[in-house]
């Protein structure tokens, strides 16, 4: 039967192992996103959740957050924040990108 030492061991090194498959995931993932000065950062409304962490990490101030009804099926609510590009300051650094959770903002042509 394992002891826990052994235990405590063999899950360090499968958390080692999952960090390592996790980052280089993450090393790709970045490498394909393209960005740039011909390229700015676009934010699919549908999937905006309005949790402010784009503008957090955008050190050029064109992402704002405006405030917009949400209907559903389920609730109404007065006020939902989404965000939206400004194209003019937007540098194409796509920190932004990677920043959101949901997997709202792209990166399309200038
Ligand atoms: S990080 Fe993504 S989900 Fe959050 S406000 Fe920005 S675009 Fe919306
Ligand atoms: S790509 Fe960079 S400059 Fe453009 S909105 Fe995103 S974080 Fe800001």
């Amino acid at each position: 039967m394992a002891e826990i030492p052994d235990l405590e061991a063999r899950r360090v090194a499968e958390q080692a192992r999952i960090r390592m498959l996790l980052n280089s995931k993450r090393t790709e993932e970045r490498a394909g996103i393209k960005g740039g000065i011909d390229t700015v950062a676009w934010v699919e409304v549908g999937l905006c959740i309005g949790c402010d962490q784009c503008t957090i990490v955008c050190d050029d101030d064109a992402i704002e957050l405006y405030d917009t009804p949400l209907e559903s099926r389920i609730m109404s609510v007065e006020v939902n924040k989404k965000a939206r590009i400004l194209r003019e300051p937007c540098t194409g650094c796509k920190l932004c990108v990677l920043a959101c959770p949901t997997d709202a903002i792209v990166m399309i042509d200038r």
